[in-house]
């Protein structure tokens, strides 16, 4: 039996519902792969909880704002939930259970002792004041309260969220208990016990594997990034700090482009300045749609689901795209990319960066006890370079493709664990 994905009526098609599509899709191919029971595939296509929730703002005019939160823990077989925390206009139910079950995979793949979750608040963070972010940051945490904590769910940064948000929910969590737990989020201010490293975790994930997936010297190789945020920005610096030439990047403000190389750490300044990339002076614009069509060795897709379809899959000239964002391929346009001979290093492997580090702050968080820079790195390293080796490894074994065996490995732990642990009652 194959995971009902349900029907395509256009005007039911948010984003949302295509990321969740995607993700059952992948699912399905790794559960046939696997010879998973019509039982557990079930299972492992149904979130485990799922709480929406309604959270009114004060805003700082004296109106009410209502908007929608979620929380979604898809499994905890292996350990606590363990996802981020999305702001975003466009979020939905939908996204925030695909985004969920990609974390399932991504923690079972990296082998750290933790299930998927995710988070999701259906509002424009730009649009609010500092004030206002921090009232709703507290009201949805509360309303979400009897889902997390430490042994629990552990929240942690994502689009549109921060380490200043990350030191709300802290906050207000602890307010609750009664005492600190640094432990009930990752990605806090340092002085709140957060991790050294965390910061720059998903880009340095990204860079360690799209250097070893080129398997050549990073030297003028060159490389497109779309999205410029926590993720984009970082992985573009880090890749332009061992030689790479980026030459394009993007962001929601606009694209630039420059054939000779961009200066990241310069634009950084001008985006940090001016609110995005957009007229960054000592480049061309480009436009969005041109971005994913250049004639580059590497593209990052590191901002939303989605972007890489059947519309324009064909017309991709990069020799390796590295998945920074969650999702930015959808399963129609793998096909497409598989077919001319593009290798995908997908993001529940390639964005890992990210989570491992979580994991490591939320050990140090445990202990009581904190690391040096030197020995995150090293761990990070590690995971994410162990973590390729058996992907690459069992792609070339049995002929998939990096995605198929990514989710194979990580589909096969999970199902592996409910095996061992058999069924309560
Ligand atoms: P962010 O909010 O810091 O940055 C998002 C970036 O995408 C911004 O620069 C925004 O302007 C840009 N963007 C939005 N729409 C765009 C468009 N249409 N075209 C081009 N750029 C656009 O978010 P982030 O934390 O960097 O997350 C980016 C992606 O990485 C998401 O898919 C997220 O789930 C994934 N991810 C993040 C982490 C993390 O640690 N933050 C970890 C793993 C995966």
């Amino acid at each position: 039996m194959s995971i009902m994905v349900p029907s395509k009526t256009p005007a039911l098609i948010t984003p949302g519902r295509q990321a969740l599509d995607s993700a059952l899709q992948q699912l399905d191919q790794a559960a046939e792969h696997l010879g998973l029971n019509d039982g557990l595939r079930t299972l492992l296509a149904t979130p485990r909880r799922s709480l929406t929730v309604s959270v009114p703002v004060r805003r700082e005019d004296g109106r009410l704002d209502v908007v929608q939160g979620f929380r979604v823990q898809h499994n905890v077989s292996r350990g606590p939930a363990k996802g981020g925390l999305r702001y975003h206009p466009g979020t939905d139910i939908h996204e925030v259970t695909a985004l969920a079950m990609w974390m399932t995979w991504k923690c079972a793949l990296a082998g750290i002792p933790y299930g998927g979750a995710k988070g999701g608040v259906a509002v424009d963070p730009a649009g609010l004041t500092t004030l206002e972010l921090e009232r709703l940051t507290r009201r949805y945490v509360n309303e979400i309260l009897p889902l997390i904590g430490p042994e629990k769910d552990i929240p942690a940064p994502d689009v549109g969220t921060d380490e200043q948000t990350m030191a709300w929910i802290m906050d207000t969590y602890s307010v609750n208990a009664g005492y600190s737990v640094p432990g009930v989020v990752t990605g806090k201010p340092m002085t709140l016990g957060g991790s050294l490293g965390r910061t720059g975790s998903t880009a340095r994930g990204v860079q360690i594997t799209a250097l070893a997936a080129l398997g050549r010297s990073p030297a003028g190789v060159t490389v497109a990034v779309q999205g410029f945020g926590k993720v984009g920005a970082l992985a573009a610096q880090y890749l332009a700090d061992v030689g790479c030439k980026v030459v394009a990047v993007s962001d929601a403000t606009g694209a630039v482009y420059s054939g000779g190389g961009l200066d990241i750490a310069r634009l950084r300044g001008w985006a940090a300045e001016s609110g995005g990339v957009r007229g960054y002076r000592l480049a061309d614009a480009l436009t969005h749609e041109d971005l994913f069509e250049l004639d580059v060795d590497v593209l990052v897709p590191a901002a939303l689901e989605g972007v890489i379809t059947e519309a324009n899959a064909a017309r991709i000239r990069a020799r390796l795209i590295v998945e920074g964002a969650n999702g930015p391929t959808t399963p129609e346009a793998d096909e497409i990319l598989a077919a001319n001979g593009t290798a995908v290093v997908p993001d529940i492997l390639a964005n890992a960066g990210g989570v491992i580090v979580s994991y490591l702050e939320w050990v140090q968080n445990m202990q009581s006890f904190s690391w040096g820079s030197g020995e995150v790195e090293l761990k990070l390293r590690d995971l994410m370079l162990g973590a390729f080796a058996e992907v690459t490894t069992l792609a070339a074994e049995r002929g998939l493709t990096l995605r198929q065996a990514a989710h194979v490995i990580g589909v096969g732990r999970v199902a592996e664990t409910h095996r061992l642990r058999g069924l309560y009652p």
